[in-house]
C-alpha cells in the first residue's frame, strides 16, 4: 500500500467540505487519498483540497471529475498511479462544472481569472 492512500475510505460528499460549509462554490473537485475529504481545485477560489493537504499532512489527491482517476502526491508534485478507492469515485454526473449550479455566479469566468491573475502576480 502506498502511503498516504487509504483504498477503503469512501469520499466525504458530492461537494467541497468547506465550500458546502461556508455556502462558496467550486470549478473542480479533488478527493483526499487518505479521508475521503473532498475540496476543490487550485483553480477554484477556495483552494479548499491543497488547503487540506496542508493542514493534515495528507499528500495524496485524487481527481473527483467524472472520467478522471490520477492521483497528486504534493510531496514529490508529480502524478502518481494508485489503487481503486472506494466508490464513488467522482462527484454525481448530473452536479454541474463548476457546481453547484445554485450557488454559481454568472461572472465565474471573471471570478477566477481575476483570482488566477492576482495570484500569477504575487508569484512572479
Ligand atoms: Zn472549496
Ligand atoms: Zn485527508
Amino acid at each position: 500500500m502506498i502511503q498516504g492512500i487509504d483504498p477503503q475510505r469512501p469520499p466525504s460528499g458530492p461537494g467541497c467540505v468547506e465550500c458546502e460549509r461556508d455556502g462558496g462554490w467550486w470549478f473542480h473537485l479533488r478527493r483526499c487519498a487518505e479521508c475521503g475529504h473532498v475540496g476543490c481545485c487550485d483553480d477554484s477560489l477556495g483552494q479548499h483540497a491543497t488547503a487540506h493537504a496542508g493542514q493534515t499532512g495528507h499528500p495524496i489527491i485524487q481527481s473527483y471529475e467524472p472520467g478522471e482517476d490520477w492521483f497528486w502526491d504534493y510531496r514529490t508534485e508529480q502524478m502518481i498511479d494508485g489503487p481503486e478507492l472506494a466508490p464513488p469515485r467522482s462527484h454525481p454526473a448530473e452536479q454541474s462544472t463548476p457546481g453547484p449550479e445554485a450557488r454559481v455566479p454568472a461572472d465565474w469566468r471573471e471570478q477566477l481569472q481575476r483570482a488566477r491573475a492576482s495570484r500569477d502576480g504575487r508569484s512572479g
